[in-house]
């Protein structure tokens, strides 16, 4: 027979289990109260800004297949909830969430893409994606270091940050890394702007891309010019290159130049002036001129050619009145009188969908624009004065549907490089640049206005 085991006495076996109870309840407790992500030192970040920069996603062949899996990674790191959407086969984009605590509140989405413009590396001091830190200026020069790898990166550190102090967003955080915004943005923002899963979202404000500036203050953009892309075209008689003769395609494009070119001179001298902004006139620049009979050692000489175009790119600001430009182009730079005809080959809005002029509104009426302010200066930032932003970036796409969309790139003390050579940014003004977001981030997720509900519940009390 066996012995009988030693079975221990019921106070005895009592005690070991509140023992156990006791040890697990503590590591529980020591689990909860110690995060889940663990603080990174300053070279950890650094490392991380240059792993990105180092892959190569420069159009029009972008490896987004590494930088899909590197945000996969980092989303991972951090336990982010992540998905990959492709509005078009191999343009992925990926998608982030921080949950918030209170999901019924509107979302906050930070946009970055994850595309940078090609480069020409043999004019560059270091390789364009080798991310070289130089040890005595401490700039890190890569290609999308400034536009815009570097606000993607500062997100996920600010998150970083602020997951490994324990804080908890009360609004949910999304983070979109699109691709192809550099040539367009159709495959990617425009598509997520206008898809069933942005509109799940609920999202409230959007931050998106600004540019660097070269003094102490950040800039921010409220708006941004639409890209008119127009050529004009005039017909006329042929004739002999020796007579002279009213009419011909080529004095009628003449015409028409000098007048668009009286016009330009205008915008510029206000822009010169200091009376306006950049992005607050329209632009006009001629990027080509087609003309003449082709003969095998260049153009046929003694021949005044039929036809003549010639193509204009047009940036028109938001505040612009589109049917004024509309006219002027009709009836002064390709006027029919004058056998001319225009055609346009991109026409951006200037309104959204709801036929609003396509601005955020940086006032009062906007709580974004308080907080954000707020949120820069609690950081030790100074804002400069909102700007449209001269070029097309994302942001419109979100504008359109009548989102508030925010530009802001925090790069001071920093020259504007974006799509030129040997493009860099700092490494203590990245660094700067992730507190800044840290602080944003706090702020906009932990914005939790009294809604009428409340109102009518505290009356009740
Ligand atoms: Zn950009």
């Amino acid at each position: 027979m066996a012995a009988t085991p030693h079975l221990p006495q019921p106070e005895c076996f009592l005690s070991v289990s509140l023992l156990l109870l006791l040890l697990l309840v503590s590591s529980l407790q020591i689990s909860l109260a110690k995060p889940s992500v663990q603080e990174s030192t300053e070279s950890e970040i650094i490392s991380r800004f240059q792993q990105y920069l180092q892959i190569n996603t420069s159009q029009p062949d972008p490896d987004y297949k590494q930088s899909t899996s590197f945000l996969l990674a980092i989303a991972n790191s951090l336990s982010l909830e992540s998905q990959v959407l492709e509005f078009v086969p191999g343009k992925p984009l990926v998608l982030l969430k921080w949950p918030g605590t209170d999901p019924s509140l509107p979302s906050i989405l930070l946009n970055s893409h994850t595309d940078v413009v090609p480069s020409e590396p043999h004019k560059w001091g270091h390789p364009p994606f080798q991310a070289h830190l130089d040890p005595s200026t401490g700039h890190i020069f890569a290609r999308g270091s400034q536009d815009m790898k570097c606000v993607g990166m500062q997100y996920l550190e600010a998150i970083w940050k602020l997951r490994s102090s324990g804080f908890k967003p009360t609004r949910d955080v999304y983070l979109s890394f699109v691709p192809d915004e550099e040539i367009g943005g159709h495959d990617g923002a425009e598509k997520f702007a206008e898809s069933e899963v942005f509109d799940k979202m609920n999202v409230g404000v959007v931050l998106d891309e600004g540019l660097a500036s070269p003094d102490g203050f950040y800039r921010v953009f409220y708006g941004e010019r639409s890209a008119w892309w127009m050529s004009i075209k005039a017909v006329g008689k042929p004739g002999h290159g020796a007579k002279l003769y009213d009419n011909s395609a080529m004095e009628n494009l003449f015409k028409s130049i000098e007048s668009i070119r009286r016009f330009r001179s205008a915008q510029f001298d206000l822009v010169k002036s200091g009376s306006r902004a950049e992005g607050d006139v329209i632009s006009v620049n001629m990027v080509f001129l087609k003309a003449g009979t082709p003969s095998p050692t260049g153009f046929v000489m003694n021949l005044q050619p039929s036809e003549a175009v010639a193509g204009f790119d047009i940036r028109v600001p938001p505040t612009a009145d589109p049917l004024a430009l509309e006219r002027r182009i009709a009836e002064e730079w390709a006027p029919s009188s004058r056998n001319m005809t225009f055609e346009f080959k991109q026409k951006g809005p200037l309104h959204d969908k709801f036929g609003k002029p396509m601005v955020t509104p940086l006032d009062d009426s906007n709580p974004w624009w308080g907080l954000l302010q707020k949120a820069i200066k609690n950081a030790n930032g100074v804002l400069g004065k909102p700007e449209i932003f001269p070029a097309s970036t994302d942001a419109r796409y979100f504008r359109n549907r009548g989102l508030p969309a925010i530009g802001f790139s925090p790069m001071a003390n920093t020259p504007i490089l974006l799509h030129d050579h040997n493009e860099y940014l700092n490494k203590d003004e990245y660094l700067k640049g992730i507190d800044l977001y840290v602080s944003i981030i706090k702020t906009y997720s932990s914005f939790a206005p009294r809604t009428a509900r409340d109102d009518a519940s505290r009356a009740e009390l």
